[in-house]
């Protein structure tokens, strides 16, 4: 990226083996939304030129010989936080809300590139998580969003028997509603105004797909709790006020995520907090995932228990990065994932 709405594919120098780190050889990155974000808009901590991609899985090229715990040849998940592991968040296991926090791919070069370096700090602290030969790459990308909702639905604490409402069923929200399954929901309820992207959800992924340009959200919510409301809203979209309607969808003792960072003129809402000190609600927030979040999510990927693979709707070349992105921005697959580099 050379700047806000500028993406070249070109020759550049090949990344240096940092000081206790490792040179990693692309076989997977997938593009976030929040790729496509920025390279519309641009961010406060780019410098470009920027390798965006921040969904990564290689092979260790070159490591540090001093490191003992990888190999060159080694198949590795990239956490795409580079923390400290010493400050107070850090060592408290938050190392998404570390102090001197980097991130690959913002930052630091990332992954759509062939080859990429990757910091000591990464090796250090778990966040190159190690892969079995067989596996498909392209897959293993999806770690990382579902890392994030693995870290928000902690927070909210999804649990067992819970009605989950996600609002927003783009591959964050579809991510959420794997992840709930996982846990146990009893219910998932989804919100999606896009036709095309109801149209490629699977059956099983959610009991009840809402339209809200037709359909009345508050209604089908009672219709479907029997009027007690949603243990969870899981909010998956920017587009979203968490307001005192939100806050009517929940049952007492419910929680909000804060998930999605809200778009510009959502920001600061006046509630009535009273419904929280009443009813028990929780309001809370969600920001990336910690390392540990990040092998958790390996792991599930692993397991082979997620009904994943639908989510990858296109894998495209790095010389076809500029079409990639366009994927992304129609909305209307869901992950775009290079695999060819
Ligand atoms: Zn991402
Ligand atoms: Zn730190």
């Amino acid at each position: 990226m050379t700047g806000p709405g500028s993406l070249v594919v070109e020759e550049m120098d090949e990344p240096e083996l940092p000081p206790g780190g490792a040179v990693v050889e692309l076989l997977a990155c997938a593009i976030c939304g929040t790729d496509a974000k920025m390279l519309e808009h641009g961010h406060k901590d780019l410098v470009y030129p920027r390798v965006l991609g921040h969904e990564m899985v290689g092979r260790i090229a070159e490591v540090d010989g001093k490191v003992r715990s990888y190999r060159e040849g080694d198949l590795v998940q990239i956490w795409p936080g580079i923390a400290c592991g010493v400050c107070r968040p850090c060592s408290r296991g938050h190392d998404n809300q570390c102090h001197r926090m980097g991130i690959l791919g913002f930052n630091r070069d990332g992954g759509f590139a062939q080859r990429m370096a990757v910091p000591a700090e990464s090796v250090r602290g778990g966040g190159l998580v190690r892969l079995p030969a067989t596996v498909d790459a392209a897959l293993v990308t999806l770690t990382e969003p579902l890392a994030c909702c693995l870290n928000g639905q902690e927070l909210a604490s999804v649990r067992g028997g819970d009605a989950v409402l996600i609002f927003g069923a783009g591959p964050i929200g579809c991510l959420h509603a794997i992840a709930a399954r996982y846990k146990g929901a009893g219910k998932v309820l989804m919100t999606e105004h896009l036709e095309g992207r109801r149209a490629l959800l699977p059956s099983g992924l959610a009991d009840r797909i809402i339209d809200p340009s037709v359909e009345d959200i508050a209604s089908i919510v009672a219709e479907e709790t029997g009027g007690e409301g949603v243990d969870v809203v899981l909010m998956s979209t920017p587009e979203v006020r968490v307001d005192s309607w939100v806050l009517k969808l929940v049952a007492p003792h419910g929680r909000i995520s804060v998930f999605s960072g809200p778009k510009k003129g959502n920001y600061e809402v006046p509630f009535d907090v009273r419904s929280l000190h009443y009813r028990e609600i929780t309001l809370v927030g969600a920001y990336g995932c910690s390392s540990r979040h990040n092998r958790m999510a390996v792991e599930s990927l692993l397991s082979g228990e997620l009904d994943v693979e639908w989510l990858v709707t296109e894998r495209a070349t790095l010389e076809e990065i500029g079409q990639a992105f366009e994927h992304v921005n129609d909305r209307i697959g869901m992950k775009s994932v290079i695999t060819k580099f």
